[in-house]
């Protein structure tokens, strides 16, 4: 029987930890800083990792062993498990300490962690285990004869402490956050990033990242992608917050972020165009149109949303024109100043003053 150790998964989602603080620096880099203190927003990063993220295909009459080991005691471990193939898409799925995984190599009858052993289709359960471990997680398909079955796990686990990688996001986001209230007046609001059992980010107008987002990126080879959809949901969050009516609308967040990645207009934030642009032409039409029926997700489908982007672009100068006008009232006064002293092509130099002498 095959066995994985989860170690090497560990130092996997730390990368990504690591490379989510740098494209954040790389769309950062044109915020000019001030000496103005951003205030309100708190950054809360889930000190929580992914343990193993993987699909495997298990043989009909064999079974498959993923061994979990330092995880903190009485804090949370989740375990994600899809399963497709034989007549009802199912598998049995157990979580054994040392001495039940024994009790069951011997065929005898043991306890497992996990209440209803037998996933079909899609089960995710939430536990609190009493040691660090080890513990072994199961996937059972000795009962088939003849089916093999693809299975994907996912499990994650909280940490005691957050880790320098934890920390360095922490610190990234601050940044981040730091800078955004050098440029812009808003009501203050928290960001988290948390494992969410779901590849996805919320705006409420506390900003949620996941971690499965910024894996399926990271997958995907499209790292940028992690920093365009916090900019989306900036851009509900902002938008709610000033008080316009359409900050619900996924359009307006998605021209929202294309508008501020043009005027920042620096070689990272021209790669973040592109690869948002090709991670939603890869989406597939036809089953986005079957989730859009059966989910309430507010979004156009991926393929529209890369062709309004790819407008929004070339008409950059009239889209930049446009959005600079909901800007200037929530710009901060420094950096009004700054621009009226070299303004761009398509900045109304008008609007700057006017707004300069209501203050
Ligand atoms: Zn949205």
């Amino acid at each position: 029987m095959r066995e994985i150790n989860s170690s090497m998964k560990i130092q996997y989602a730390q990368r990504l930890l690591l490379s989510f603080g740098l494209i954040l620096f790389l769309l950062l880099y044109y915020l000019e800083s001030a000496h103005a203190n951003g205030g309100g927003g708190n950054v809360y990063i889930e000190p929580s990792v992914t343990l193993i993220d993987q699909s495997i295909k298990i043989n009909p009459g064999t079974y498959m062993t993923y061994t979990l080991d330092g995880l903190t005691p009485g804090a949370k471990t989740g375990i994600k498990i899809n399963v497709t193939g034989g007549m009802n898409n199912d598998i049995f799925a157990y979580l054994l300490d040392t001495e039940n995984y024994s009790r069951f190599i011997r065929k005898q009858k043991f306890l497992t962690y996990i209440q209803n052993s037998k996933v079909v289709y899609q089960n995710a359960f939430e536990l609190s285990l009493p040691q660090s471990g080890p513990y072994y997680l199961v996937l059972d398909n000795t009962n088939s004869i003849l089916s093999s079955k693809n299975v994907q796990v996912y499990v994650m686990s909280v940490l005691n402490q957050p880790s320098e990688q934890h920390i360095a996001l922490k610190k990234g986001l601050e940044e981040f956050y730091g800078k955004l209230s050098e440029m812009f007046d808003f009501p203050g609001f928290n960001m988290y990033v948390r494992h969410c059992g779901e590849e996805n980010a919320f705006s409420s107008p506390d900003i949620t990242i996941c971690f499965e987002l910024m894996e399926g990126a990271y997958k995907r080879g499209n790292r940028t992608f992690i920093a365009w959809t916090m900019l989306h949901e900036l851009g509900h969050s902002l938008l709610r917050l000033w008080d316009y009516p359409l900050w619900d609308n996924e359009d307006a967040a998605d021209e929202f972020v294309t508008v501020l990645v043009l005027m920042w207009n620096n070689s990272g934030a021209r790669v973040a165009l592109r690869q948002a642009v090709s991670e939603l032409l890869s989406k597939r039409s036809d089953l986005e149109a079957k989730a859009l029926l059966t989910r309430s997700d507010r979004h156009s489908i991926s393929i529209q949303r890369a062709r309004n982007i790819l407008q929004w672009e070339q008409n950059a100068d009239d889209l930049k024109r446009r959005w600079f006008k909901i800007f200037v009232p929530h710009i901060k006064t420094y950096q009004l100043q700054q621009l009226k002293s070299k303004p761009e092509s398509w900045m109304d130099l008008y609007l700057i003053e006017n707004e300069l002498k209501r203050r």
